[in-house]
């Protein structure tokens, strides 16, 4: 971004405001060459994080999804709302880092992702969703992650 007056690239950003859909970023800045004050308008790219799943088929990444079968986990649990939005966000934010590199996730890499968030929120959440997320394979592998939650919460933090 450079300065429309001294063409210097030195400036700061005094104020950035997001249009009402998100689409697009003005930041009012000052030239730190002249002191010339300008406006710019960036337009915020969507580039959707893609998805891999087993069998190959991509789909781009949809939190809602991610949120459906969360609250279906957190059924007659009791869990505040405002936690469950800051769980959704965090679960994003590591789903966008997780796939910053070339924009592709692995839904085995967001499951994993919302599993360990569930973990802190409610070991009982968590089993309800890693079994159907995992698709536990027996009982005694069901009850392996059970004996895990119980060892953990036992354990002092
Ligand atoms: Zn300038």
């Amino acid at each position: 971004m450079r300065c429309p007056k001294c063409r210097s690239s030195n400036n700061k950003v005094l104020e950035s405001r997001t249009n009402s859909d998100g689409s697009q970023i003005r930041r009012r800045r000052m030239c730190l060459n002249c002191n010339h004050r300008f406006t710019s308008y960036e337009r915020i790219e969507e580039r959707p994080i893609i998805v891999i799943k087993k069998d190959g088929r991509r789909q781009s990444f949809d939190i809602s999804k991610v949120e459906r079968g969360i609250r279906t986990s957190i059924e007659k649990l009791d869990i505040p709302e405002a936690k469950l939005t800051s769980v959704l966000n965090r679960i994003e934010e590591n789903v966008q880092n997780c796939a910053s590199s070339n924009n592709t996730i692995t839904s085995r890499e967001v499951g994993e992702l919302t599993l360990k968030e569930l973990y802190d929120l409610s070991p009982v959440a968590y089993v309800r969703f890693a079994s159907v997320y995992r698709a536990f394979d027996n009982v005694g592998q069901f009850a392996d992650e059970i004996r895990k939650i119980e060892e953990g919460t036992r354990r002092p933090t």
